[in-house]
């Protein structure tokens, strides 16, 4: 039988980081071994559910263009069969009616923490034979609990951790369906998997504990046990669980922060599982290919921001040009998309050589969107940190270079207007006026892009093309003599 794997997320709150990676190992072992992955939202918390997380979870998977075979299925449409469950394993003597009232178990707990653990069962037992079916019948409120069989050891062959053992003594016997009719998780979750012929259940670390009342629960209920296997925690850098504190964990923030859907696949696969060479920019049919769930480790995984970016550097320059355009005009402010539109319309190719120059060093989309604004619009903003670096010092000295090398390069023809040839001048000039290039480029930058940082010089005064540029550099000339004039 090919497998069958689900996500299981509760919608009470955004698609996190943790959940995102859980999802995404479920979605990659179906894919890879041509399984069925189903998506079954666990509403069952009423309070703690909202249609907008569900809604939050939806948008997050299907940005990560992680697909779902079979469902949504929402688990409280499920409610009357896991009470059928309860009820029938309260049938078969496999659970009690438990009329313990929750302050008193609490003392006992207080009390007696080791003693608690079969404190209802006692309480039950000592009940006359026929009085909890006469209480209950007069509408005492109860719970019912799962009577968990002694002497047992539960073991199972985790697909992570290997071989594992919990003895049952130290399990107590939990709540299946409490005083309200409500089932509980654990019965919710093996009613669900079993119904939905789940074969492998793959999830957090933080169900581990859960893993042996469940394979009990199966058992009691006469289901077949899916396999298991229980994904390492996900770490902030400071070795700490990751959470808010560390900053975003909602994958849709990333989405927000111009993080490509690619690139967040792609990182998640690393949260756990490696491919088991040095291969890490990896392409969502690349990772279907190298998962398996042999080279996902036990050990915690660390986030690292600065690797989420690096990739998404790495993604977005394996991106065709078109696709990228246009994910960027998404991503610009609201007055520069018209002229990009524009610049787009009447020189395609211009444009998107632009792009390719500004995605060389990007790590996000909106890197490339901010840097952007020199090559669209007229009037640029120049950032006072540059000003005083390469313009102030010697302002007199940094508009004559300005203004020398602009004549020169006026002389051009078009056809002239490239790398090897703008290089040639730039120096030839530098040469002549026995200064360093860098006395020329650095002024320049500030005038063609306002900023003390750009891609190559050149690179950049080609991509501007002849008429901005020389515009540009008359302006910065302009400017640097008004702010002399203005401190005279
Ligand atoms: N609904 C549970 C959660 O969000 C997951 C249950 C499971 O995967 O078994 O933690």
């Amino acid at each position: 039988m090919s497998i069958r794997v689900r996500f299981a997320p509760s919608p009470t709150g955004y698609l996190h980081v943790g959940g995102a990676r859980t999802a995404l190992f479920n979605w990659l072992l179906a894919r890879r071994e041509g399984g069925r992955f189903l998506l079954r939202i666990e509403d069952t918390d009423r309070n703690r559910s909202s249609q907008e997380m569900v809604d939050a979870i939806l948008e997050g998977m299907s940005w990560l263009g992680l697909d779902w075979d079979e469902g949504p299925f929402f688990q409280g449409e499920g409610v009357e069969r896991h009470r059928a469950d309860a009820l029938r394993l309260l049938a078969e003597g496999k659970a009690y009616r438990d009329f313990t009232a929750p302050e008193e178990l609490a003392r006992i707990r207080e009390e007696d923490p080791d003693g608690a653990t079969r404190y209802p069962r006692r309480q039950a037992e000592a009940l006359a034979p026929g009085e909890a079916e006469e209480r209950a019948a007069a509408g005492e409120p109860h719970a019912i609990r799962f009577l968990v069989p002694d002497h047992r050891v539960v073991e199972f062959d985790d697909r992570v951790h290997g071989r594992t053992r919990f003895p049952a003594e130290a399990i107590e016997d939990l709540v299946i369906l409490r005083a309200d009719g409500s089932p509980t998780y654990n019965l919710a979750v093996v009613s669900d998997d079993a119904f939905m012929n789940i074969t492998l259940v793959m999830r957090g670390d933080d169900h581990l504990s859960n893993t042996p009342k469940q394979i009990l629960l199966y058992e009691a209920l006469g289901y077949p046990v899916p396999e298991f296997a229980h994904l390492p925690l996900i770490l902030g850098p400071d070795g700490k669980r990751l959470s808010k504190r560390h900053g975003a964990t909602a994958v849709g923030d990333y989405e927000g922060q111009g993080i490509l859907p690619e690139a967040m696949v792609n990182f998640l696969a690393l949260l756990g599982w490696s491919p088991g060479t040095d291969q890490e920019v990896m392409s969502r049919s690349e990772l279907v290919a190298a998962f398996s769930l042999d080279r996902v480790v036990k050990k915690s995984a660390v986030f690292d921001a600065e690797k989420l970016r690096w990739l998404n550097g790495q993604h977005l320059n394996r991106m065709d040009g078109v696709a990228l355009a246009s994910l960027v005009l998404d991503h610009l402010e609201a007055g520069l998309r018209e002229p990009a539109e524009a610049a787009m319309e009447t020189d395609p190719a211009g444009f998107g050589a632009i792009l390719d120059l500004l995605i060389t060093r990007a790590r996000s989309v909106d890197d490339v969107a901010m840097k952007l604004r020199p090559y669209l619009v007229e009037e640029i903003v120049y950032d006072p940190g540059a000003v005083k670096k390469h313009w102030a010092k010697r302002p007199d000295e940094a508009a004559g270079h300005l203004e020398a090398l602009r004549e020169r390069l006026q002389g051009l023809e078009p056809g002239e207007w490239t790398e090897a040839r703008l290089e040639e001048e730039l120096r030839g000039l530098a040469e002549e006026r026995g200064i360093g290039a860098g006395k020329l480029i650095h002024p320049l930058r500030v005038a063609l892009v306002g900023e003390a940082v750009s891609p190559g010089i050149f690179e950049v005064l080609v991509a501007m093309g002849p008429d901005r540029s020389l515009a540009r550099m008359a302006a910065g000339v302009q400017w640097i003599r008004r702010q002399v004039a203005g401190n005279a």
